[in-house]
C-alpha cells in the first residue's frame, strides 16, 4: 500500500510541478472524485478504495454506501453534505469550497459519491470549479446506479436481438428549470432501454407521457429500490400498470428501466435467479 501510495503523491506532484511550481507543490493536497458505486461496499473500483484509505478528508452523502467509510484512515475527518444540509445552489457552492479550502491546507480530500460522478451527480461541476481553483483532481468512475440495477433485476441493458441502445434519463429536473427539457415523446419513439433516474415520484406521470407519446402500454418496466443493497427490491411492471403506481410504495432510491429487454427475466427464467446473487 506504501509503494501505490507514493506512485499516486508522483502522479499529482508531477502535474503540479508542471502547472505551479516547486514551492507549492509540498503544500497543496488533492481532491478524487469517487464514484462509490450503488451502495453494496464490494462494487467500488480498487483506484476508488485506494482513495479512501489515503484520505484525510472524506465529503461524502447518502447515496455513497456508508460502510464505505470504514474504508477511511481513524483520522480522517468524515464531513456530511447530503440531503439534511439542503440540496439548493449554496449547498452545492459550500460543498466546492470546502473542497478547495482542504485541498489548499494540504490534505488528501475525497468526495464520495454514489454511483458515477458524471451520471446525475454534479461531477461536472466540481470537477470545473476544482480545474479554474488549479486544485491538482481527478475524478475515479463508479458503478452507476442503472447497471447496479439492471444487474440485480436480470435484465441485461443491451441485447443483440431487442436492444442496441441505452438512455440515462432524470425523471427529477432541476424544479427551477421553465419547461421540462425531456420530450418523453421522443423517447417514448426510440427502440432504447429506458434507465429513469430519480423517476420514483413521477413514475406514474412519466408512464403516462410515455404511451401518450406511441409506447406500448404492455411495454415491461422494472422498478429497482436499493439495488445491491441488503433491502433491495425488485418489482415487473407493465407501462399501463406503471400509471396507477402509488410512489409511497416505493422505497429510495429507486432506478426505473422499460423496454423489451425487460421482459427477459419472465422468459429466461436462469436470468430471473439472478438477483438472489446479492
Ligand atoms: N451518480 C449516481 C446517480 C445520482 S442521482 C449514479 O451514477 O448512480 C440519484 C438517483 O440514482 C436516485 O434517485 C436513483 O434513481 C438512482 N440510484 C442511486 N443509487 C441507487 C440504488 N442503489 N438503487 C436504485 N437506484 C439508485
Amino acid at each position: 500500500m506504501a509503494t501505490r501510495k507514493n506512485e499516486q503523491n508522483d502522479c499529482f506532484d508531477g502535474r503540479q510541478d508542471k502547472q505551479q511550481g516547486k514551492l507549492k507543490m509540498k503544500t497543496m493536497g488533492r481532491v478524487s472524485l469517487v464514484g462509490g458505486g450503488p451502495g453494496d461496499p464490494e462494487l467500488i473500483t480498487l483506484r476508488g478504495r485506494d482513495r479512501l484509505v489515503e484520505a484525510d478528508v472524506v465529503i461524502y452523502d447518502e447515496l455513497a454506501g456508508l460502510a464505505l467509510l470504514d474504508f477511511c484512515p481513524v483520522d480522517c475527518a468524515r464531513i456530511y453534505v447530503g440531503k439534511r444540509c439542503g440540496e439548493h445552489a449554496a449547498a452545492q457552492a459550500g460543498i466546492i469550497d470546502l473542497l478547495i479550502w482542504h485541498a489548499r491546507a494540504g490534505r488528501n480530500v475525497v468526495r464520495l459519491k454514489g454511483g458515477d460522478p458524471f451520471i446525475f451527480g454534479r461531477g461536472g461541476e466540481e470537477l470545473t470549479a476544482l480545474l479554474r481553483a488549479e486544485i491538482p483532481c481527478e475524478v475515479v468512475p463508479g458503478i452507476t446506479a442503472a447497471a447496479a440495477a439492471a444487474a440485480a433485476a436480470g435484465v441485461p441493458l443491451t441485447h443483440r436481438a431487442l436492444s442496441s441502445a441505452v438512455v440515462f434519463l432524470t425523471g427529477h429536473e432541476n424544479p427551477d428549470k421553465s419547461e421540462s427539457s425531456i420530450d418523453w415523446a421522443s423517447y417514448a419513439q426510440l427502440k432504447a432501454t429506458l434507465c429513469i433516474y430519480m423517476g420514483g415520484r413521477r413514475m406514474a406521470e412519466i408512464a403516462a407521457k410515455l404511451i401518450a407519446g406511441g409506447m406500448a402500454p404492455e411495454m415491461s418496466a422494472a422498478v429497482v429500490s436499493r439495488a445491491s443493497r441488503p433491502d433491495q427490491q425488485i418489482e415487473f411492471f407493465t407501462l399501463a400498470s406503471l400509471t396507477e403506481l402509488n410512489p409511497r410504495e416505493i422505497k429510495s432510491p429507486t432506478l426505473v428501466i422499460i423496454g423489451d429487454v425487460v421482459r427477459l427475466p419472465s422468459q429466461v427464467p436462469e436470468l430471473a435467479s439472478v438477483a438472489a446473487v446479492f
